[in-house]
């Protein structure tokens, strides 16, 4: 039985699961908890996913041989990061179902495609140009206006490949900075807070969305996520109305996470999505009856949505490189729940594991 028949994936039904990260792994877990069957295909020894999941295959995307044994032993396949060549996700597609659609993938994966889909179903971004060339680099910050912000057009994450330029003269070094290859230009936003709303939508169209949270960055990479975020009631509004209608318009099965710029107007503007659970939802395991990830499972297997039931505040902490260390502090303060990855070395940056502390209702915000 797959998920395209009708009604849900009955449980012990396995969930194909593309890439093997943290987030593959919480979804493995809330999978586990409803029943469901994970396996993970990742090229990484001993990924976090893998740890938890029942199967795993270890193998590069482009295996064939293992992507074929890979597709015939799962009912449902997802993914739980971006950077997955497109054509293989594609290639799944036309034999087991695929939720979210790669098209939707296919649209996140690429900076350009993605801001222009945004703005054409009534969402403001920052103002952006394609820079498909070196020579025009000067020319579009003229025109785009300093500081500004030089991204690779695909494969950027956590900051990387982005660049800041104060002049038309750091337009070379910019250049190659980012990786010499397709960019586009955004102008800086002097925003007043970073949020993000994380959106499901069931195979049935229903969307719920998680309240807007309030996200601080560390060297381009989220530290902290507040939740509720500290805004006005209507711009909450705003960026749910904002969410809804994309991951609606996207047709995502599954989770959208829209990251935003809240302006001093009090107006909202889409940086970035993600067809995915994202660390800026870790807190709802914790303060919510559904968290993320198994509102995530219940989209793919092809369950209605069930009421996120927010029953704390919360403050997130991501656990970052050798922050890790600390962890037996945690493990013994009250009302911080701690969450670790199974990952071995603690490079600087790299998502250790994280931290929600649960808060009375009405702390935060
Ligand atoms: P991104 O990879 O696009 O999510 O960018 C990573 C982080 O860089 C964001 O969360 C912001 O803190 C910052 N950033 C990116 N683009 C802009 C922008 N146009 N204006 C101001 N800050 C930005």
């Amino acid at each position: 039985m797959t998920a395209d028949a009708k009604g849900p994936l009955p449980p012990g039904s396995v969930i194909g699961m593309l890439g093997g990260g943290q987030l593959g792994r919480m979804t493995a877990l809330a999978a586990a908890e409803l029943g469901y069957r994970t396996h993970v295909y990742t090229p990484e020894l001993d990924a976090p996913c893998a740890q938890v999941a029942d199967r795993a295959t270890t193998a590069s995307f482009g295996d064939s041989l293992a992507m074929d044994r890979f597709v015939e032993s799962v009912d449902v396949v997802t993914f739980e990061f971006e950077n997955i060549p497109i054509d293989a996700v594609t290639a799944i597609a036309d034999r087991v179902p695929v939720r979210p659609d790669p098209k939707a993938l296919a649209v996140c994966q690429d900076r350009l495609a993605e801001k222009v889909f945004i703005n054409s179903h009534g969402a403001s971004t920052a103002p952006f140009r394609a820079v498909p060339d070196p020579a025009i680099l000067p020319a579009m910050v003229d025109e785009i206006g300093t500081p500004c912000v030089l991204k690779a057009n695909r494969l950027g994450y956590d900051g990387k490949g982005q660049t800041l330029l104060r002049s038309r003269l750091d337009a070379a070094d910019a250049w190659r900075r980012v990786g010499g290859a397709m960019a586009i230009l955004e102008g800086w936003i002097d925003f007043t807070a970073e949020i993000s709303v994380v959106a499901a939508r069931s195979a049935d169209g229903a969307v719920l969305c998680y309240p807007p949270v309030e996200n601080q960055h560390e060297n381009h990479i989220l530290k902290r996520t507040l939740a509720p975020a500290r805004i006005d009631r209507t711009v909450a509004e705003r960026a749910e109305t904002i969410a809804s209608r994309l991951i609606d318009s996207l047709g995502v099965v599954g989770i959208l996470a829209v990251e935003m710029f809240v302006e001093r107007t009090g107006d909202v503007l889409v940086n970035e999505l993600a067809p995915r659970p994202h660390n800026s939802g870790h807190w709802t395991i914790d303060a919510c009856g559904t968290s993320q990830f198994t509102q995530f499972v219940r989209a793919v297997v092809g369950l209605p949505l069930a009421p996120i039931d927010r029953h704390a505040d919360a403050e997130m902490i991501n656990l970052l490189g050798d922050d890790v260390s600390a962890w037996q502090d945690w493990a013994t303060e009250p009302r911080a729940h701690l969450h670790l990855y199974g990952k071995g070395s603690a490079r600087p940056g790299r998502k250790m594991g994280h931290v929600t502390r649960l808060l009375p209702l009405g702390t935060v915000a």
